[in-house]
């Protein structure tokens, strides 16, 4: 009896049926009422599902443990288009010492609040700013595999020309599928306008106008899913370099992407 029953329960309508009239007697159940209820209940009713939140993944650039683990950080990942490219990197400094990793992690923390505040759902590629990595290609994937609507990279760039200065936002091209597409030229365009209205200069050395089309970043390559890259501006910039300092400058700088993210979901 418990057999039939075991059977009856994840098997083939087939397998539910009842032992037919040439089963030895011996083996046959006394009743076949207990498998029925069994059966009808395996579908509940969806109806009171509610439509997922959107989720935004932001992907702080470099990591705190990143300088003091090389080989880790140095070991080939795949970075799309055929190439390989390290792990990952240390990332860039102000001249004063104020680290990438730190600025990336922070300005991002920032974002995830903001947009936590709007019901937006928000997942971070790395759960703090002292660990290594991870490598370029995890960071893609935890994209991908959350179905991310906005896929947000942050990064600060380190010209060591002092006079250069402003943010741009980078994006795959080509495109090499369907997201890189349109809607990451989308994501890219109202990021840069969002950010531009909010008072920040486009960049004077990268790109133009704001936006800078990228075959080689792996983290833009291997997304499947509308991603962007920005570069808030040049550490090694006296004046950028002082807001990215700045909690309140690093605000502003949350504030703008966040609302850029936001004006693209809408
Ligand atoms: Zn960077």
């Amino acid at each position: 009896m418990l057999f039939l029953l075991l059977a009856g329960c994840g098997g083939t309508p087939e397998a539910a049926t009842p032992p037919s009239s040439t089963t030895p007697s011996t083996a046959r159940p006394t009743t076949t009422t207990p498998d029925a209820p069994i059966l009808t209940t395996v579908l509940p009713p969806e109806t009171t599902e509610t439509t997922p939140k959107q989720v935004v993944v932001l992907d702080p650039g470099h990591n705190g443990a990143n300088a003091a683990n090389p080989t880790e950080i140095n070991r080939p990942v795949p970075a799309g288009r055929g190439k390989t490219k390290p792990c990952n990197t240390t990332g860039t400094a102000t001249n004063a010492g104020y680290a990438e990793h730190a600025f990336t992690w922070d300005v991002a923390v920032r974002v995830r609040d903001l947009l936590t505040a709007q019901g937006i759902e928000v997942i971070l590629t790395r759960p703090d700013d002292d660990g290594v990595g991870p490598c370029v290609d995890k960071r893609a994937a935890i994209g991908n595999e959350a179905n991310a609507a906005a896929v947000i990279s942050i990064h600060a760039d380190g010209s060591t020309n002092a006079s250069a200065h402003g943010f741009h936002v980078a994006y795959s091209s080509p495109p090499l599928n369907e997201a890189q597409g349109e809607p990451a030229m989308t994501l890219a365009t109202t990021m840069r306008d969002t950010m531009a209205a909010q008072g920040f200069a486009t960049s004077t050395y990268i790109g133009s106008k704001g936006l800078s089309p990228r075959d080689d970043l792996a983290g833009m390559n291997l997304s499947e899913r509308p991603a962007v890259l920005v570069e808030c501006g040049n550490m090694r910039n006296a004046d950028e370099a002082a807001a990215f300092s700045s909690p309140d400058g690093r605000q502003s700088y949350a504030e703008a992407i966040a609302a850029g993210i936001q004006a693209y979901l809408a």
